[in-house]
């Protein structure tokens, strides 16, 4: 189907209902499924095995990366742990070094623990991939752009890398979406996703998804999909279905608030140094314009005064929610240390640039004209001598 992004995203998948006619695929809400002879091969016999309503959501987000297979999770946490799965004991990682907090608790704490091999390496230089592969290097695992640092790892390059040492490319493509960005266009062999962020959108379910081209892999991950059993529910894939209808919109406003947000960050007294890779002097700025079809909606900053001045900003955060999470239409903001990457040891979290004062904004639907008002509020309140006065100010 060589349609555009938002028609798929509409229709593929989405076949009317054969018995009624409804436009919306119904919910197919069941465990398991009557069986017409002893012995037969039914399209579904049991809900882990498969359901129609994963189904419709698992062709949408295969069709939405313009791959072949789709495979959804209860999690993007289990989308991670299933192509884990793939490893033996004896097996090394090449992993990014600046990366969602649960990739690297899941790498470091319960693969490791499994006889499997992790280098942390900044994979913004492919020379630094190239260096840390060894014979027994089965993936690389890449992120980008990274969390909470809004790294990026050329994509080309790094599965070029990858290739060449018979190891597998798996990019986590979670803060760009299928509509910003397709890794396995530009080689990589595995996509993953946490539907529970952009591509739901709403803030109101988790989800993850595995993607790729290979007939080998999707067997494999299939199996393991079905052994492991992390599925999501049927609900829940209605609702993520339900969410990627209005991806493009929803991406669309979130990239251009946070454009406009980023360049108010850069001039405001009270922020030390702004990540966002649609800033002209983001270090990778020209990859990003290259491999992304925009820059997305997260924006990093460091707020001068570290933790302290962190604690005034969320007493005058206003309609910024301070809370995990990102992608949905409310605007929320996190404080990665404490937070999110709370699982990475502090002296890794310094050496890899996460300082005390990090600050990562998921800019949402709101009117933008309002976000600023609030952020800047919160900005001036953070670094105000008199805190109490300033937060005051700001709730009257
Ligand atoms: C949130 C997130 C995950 C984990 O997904 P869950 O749905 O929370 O399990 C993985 N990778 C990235 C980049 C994320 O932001």
């Amino acid at each position: 189907m060589a349609t555009a992004f938002s028609t798929r995203a509409i229709h593929a998948g989405q076949e009317h209902d054969p018995t009624s006619g409804a436009i919306i695929p119904p919910i197919y809400q069941t465990s398991t499924y009557g069986q017409h002879e002893v012995g037969g091969s039914p399209a579904y016999c049991y809900s882990r095995t498969g359901n129609p309503s994963r189904d419709a959501l698992e062709r949408n987000i295969a069709a939405l990366e313009d791959a072949v297979y789709a495979l959804c999770f209860s999690s993007g946490m289990s989308a991670i742990n299933n192509v884990l799965n793939l490893l033996r004991a004896g097996d090394h990682v090449i992993a990014c070094n600046d990366l969602y907090g649960g990739a690297y608790r899941i790498f470091t704490k319960l693969y490791a623990k499994l006889g499997i091999e992790f280098t942390f390496v900044d994979a913004t230089d492919a020379a630094n991939i190239t260096a840390a592969i060894r014979p027994n290097t089965r993936i690389v695992w890449l992120e980008t752009p990274s969390n909470p640092l809004l790294r990026i790892t050329d994509i080309r390059a790094g599965a070029a890398v990858a290739r060449r040492a018979g190891a597998l490319c798996v990019v986590d493509n979670t803060f760009a979406t299928p509509y910003l960005q397709n890794p396995l266009q530009l080689g990589a062999d595995i996509v993953v996703h946490s539907t529970t962020k952009y591509l739901n959108g709403h803030s109101d379910v988790l989800g993850g998804a595995v993607v790729t081209n290979s007939d080998e892999l999707y067997e494999d991950l299939r199996f393991y999909q079905n052994t492991v059993g992390a599925v999501p529910g049927p609900q829940d894939c209605f609702l993520i279905q339900r969410g990627i209808k209005t991806l493009e919109l929803r991406m669309k406003r979130h990239c251009d608030s946070a454009r406009r947000i980023a360049k108010t960050l850069t001039s405001h007294p009270s922020v030390e140094r702004v990540y966002f890779p649609g800033l002209a002097d983001h270090p990778q700025h020209a990859i990003a314009a290259d491999q992304m079809n925009d820059f997305g909606g997260i924006v990093s900053f460091d707020l001068r005064g570290g933790l302290d001045a962190v604690k005034k900003f969320a007493a005058a955060s206003g309609i910024w929610t301070l809370a995990e999470s990102l992608g949905g239409v409310c605007s929320l903001w996190c404080h990665p240390p404490t937070m999110t990457h709370a699982a990475v040891e502090p002296e890794v979290r310094r050496k890899n640039g996460l300082g005390d004062g990090l600050i990562r904004l998921s800019v949402g639907l709101e009117d933008v004209d309002d976000l600023l008002t609030d952020l800047v509020k919160a900005l001036d309140a953070a670094t105000s001598v008199d805190t109490k006065k300033s937060a005051e100010e700001v709730l009257v």
